[in-house]
């Protein structure tokens, strides 16, 4: 699978999930755009993912609307074109509903959900022009199934799959696809972070939330790995068809199967 000359927009890839898919793309023979919200962070992680110097790091706030324009503008200013977008910038934030405040609901909300719309808003005019695109979503295993203490994460996980699958009809027409990655526990900060979290709301040790919460349901205990998530992103990214397209692929070792 190759992305010979391709320019991709991933978000959020100046850690975890997004830098291990930026630099798979680099490896297959893509420019990358790393866009994160602190640009020295975006910058340092495109050199460090693309040591030839043909990615770029732009500042670029996904709920914000004129950010992502601009962060857009540049890469096509730079490159001329958008083949791949990957919409993965997110966070998590760990509350029971009752004691969940409005303000944590809507930032979750906006990151996942408007910053999905907004950065493929930006994108598929490019797209679009080109006659060819590929929109890859980052949703989880929460895309599918609930867990207590996540109601905006799995309500945002669960609408990207209705957004993709939009995009996949409006875009068919001008060769653009759009699929959904559903990944299980990954160990990444986003996860490191939630794990004391857990332990506290649900007083248990940070050792059974690992075995007993996280990977309880998996065929053989073990996190799903950063290259596992970046080999499916490579899969929708350089899938040659629409054939491939409104589809949502869990990567889990099985905690979910369909
Ligand atoms: P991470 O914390 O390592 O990386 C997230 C990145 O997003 C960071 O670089 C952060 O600066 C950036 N970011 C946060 N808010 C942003 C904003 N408003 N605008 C731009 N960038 C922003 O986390 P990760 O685990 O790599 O998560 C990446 C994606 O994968 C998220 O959408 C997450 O929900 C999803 N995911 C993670 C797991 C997991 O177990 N780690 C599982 C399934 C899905």
């Amino acid at each position: 699978m190759e992305l010979n000359d391709k320019v991709a927009i991933v978000t959020g890839a100046a850690s975890g999930i997004g830098k291990a898919i930026a630099t798979r793309y680099v490896r297959a023979g893509a420019r990358i755009v790393v866009a994160d919200l602190n640009l020295d962070a975006a910058s340092s992680a495109a050199r460090a993912i693309d040591p030839s110097g043909r990615s770029m790091g732009v500042a670029m706030n996904v709920t914000d609307e004129v950010a992502v324009n601009a962060g857009v503008a540049a890469a096509v200013a730079k490159y001329g074109k958008v083949d791949i977008l990957v919409s993965n910038a997110g966070i998590q934030i760990v509350d029971p509903i009752e004691s969940f405040t409005l303000a944590d609901w809507k930032k979750l909300l906006a990151i996942h959900l408007d910053g999905a719309f907004l950065t493929t808003r930006a994108c598929l005019p490019h797209m679009y022009k080109a006659g060819s695109g590929s929109v890859i979503y980052m949703g989880s295993v929460h895309s599918k199934e609930a867990s207590v203490l996540k109601a905006p994460y799995v309500t945002a996980k669960h609408g990207l799959i209705g957004l993709a699958k939009v995009v996949a009809k409006e875009g068919a027409a001008h060769g653009v696809r759009a699929n959904v990655i559903c990944p299980g526990f990954v160990r990444t900060p986003l996860v490191e972070k939630q794990i004391p979290e857990q332990a506290k709301e649900l007083g248990i040790s940070e050792d059974d939330v690992v075995r007993k919460v996280m990977l309880k349901d998996t065929v053989d205990g073990q996190f799903t790995t950063v290259d596992d998530v970046a080999e499916v992103a490579l899969l929708f990214a350089s899938f040659p068809t629409n054939a491939l397209t409104g589809q949502s692929l869990v990567v889990s070792h099985g905690w979910f199967m369909q």
